[in-house]
């Protein structure tokens, strides 16, 4: 392996910069020459790919986004897109590609590599919806602007005794919600794993106030995808004053956290080190305390699972 390459695709997520940083710098400390293409699989099918050296990758590590920019581009799902972006990969004489991103990304250097292309991925979405990695990069930070963001309202919610909804991005996924939710100490966490049974909460949440409670915060993951409903449930049948706040994409931006600076860190020079050892069509992960590479046919093929027990202890915390 003498050249590798490295893009960015999908939703962004805070660290992809840290990752791209791993990959460049860990590429050039192990003799190789290292290309970046801008706006991901875009960008590989247009041939917009550059040399990268050390300096390309200074002063990123605490930026949010990616400066490689992404893209969602849906002729890399068609056999002329793939042919397009194996042509260039062959002009420019690139042996590897790692891809930063989420599961889409993945399906798509899945497809490259039954081309011949060496590929290893490095996950990155604040869904955190990818089996064999504990976390992907981008989760962390994520979570602490939701917790920041609960943090706020509920000085809100004190003072004016209204019910406040808020909505946490994450797909399908309710990892965002559970975890925010718990860490923010919220009354109520709706996620799409676990079904839900409103007049049981409103009993909940009428309890709490004849108890005293000054607030009330309920988190909701995107992916029950009625929030709007819920608030018109709470207000038109049990009488609560109900606020929606959706986050939305303030979720995806911002510095990130040490723990995702260094996830991004470790796992882009584990993707380069794997691609060295002439592995192919793999993802990058943090499993426990170690980082390990598993086929991304595992990897597409079994859905992460919302642990039952955090699930519990949300249930059990919140009063
Ligand atoms: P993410 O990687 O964040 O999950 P997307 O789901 O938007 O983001 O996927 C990113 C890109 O990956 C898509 O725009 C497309 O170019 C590529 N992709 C997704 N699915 C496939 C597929 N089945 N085959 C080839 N490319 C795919």
């Amino acid at each position: 392996m003498k050249k590798i390459v490295v893009l960015t695709s999908g939703g962004d997520s805070p660290g992809m910069n840290a990752a791209i940083r791993a990959v460049v710098r860990t590429g050039l400390f192990h003799g190789l020459e290292v290309f970046g293409v801008e706006r991901g699989y875009t960008g590989l099918i247009e041939g917009q790919i550059f040399p990268m050296n050390i300096s390309s990758v200074g002063g990123i590590i605490q930026r949010g986004g990616t400066i490689l920019k992404t893209s969602r581009c849906e002729k890399f799902k068609t056999k002329e897109g793939l042919d397009m972006a194996l042509q260039k990969i062959r002009e420019f004489n690139i042996d590897g590609l790692v891809a930063i991103g989420g599961d889409g990304t993945f399906r798509g250097i899945r497809e490259f590599s039954a081309l011949g292309v060496k590929t290893m991925g490095v996950p990155a979405t604040i869904d955190n919806d990818l089996s064999d990695t504990d976390m992907a990069i981008g989760v962390d930070t994520a979570l602490n602007t939701v917790m920041g963001a609960i943090d706020k309202i509920k000085d809100t919610a004190s003072s004016h005794e209204r019910a406040f909804i808020i909505e946490v991005m994450g797909r399908n996924s309710g990892y965002l919600a559970l975890m925010g939710g718990i860490a923010g100490g919220v009354e109520v966490i709706l996620i799409p794993e676990i079904s839900y049974n409103l007049p049981e909460i409103s009993l909940k949440l009428k309890e709490g106030y004849q108890r005293g409670k000054s607030h009330c915060i309920i988190v909701i993951a995107e992916g029950v995808g009625e929030t709007y409903e819920i608030s018109k449930f709470l207000e038109d049948k049990i009488g609560f004053e109900t606020r929606v706040t959706i986050l939305g994409y303030l979720q995806r931006g911002g510095s990130p956290s040490a723990f995702d600076r260094l996830l991004a860190s470790r796992l882009g020079a584990a993707a380069v080190e794997h691609l060295l050892k002439g592995e192919t069509s793999k993802m990058v992960g943090l499993m426990g305390n170690k980082i390990e590479a598993t086929d991304l046919e595992v990897v597409l093929s079994q859905p992460k699972t919302i642990s039952q027990d955090l699930y519990n202890l949300a249930l059990r915390l919140a009063k």
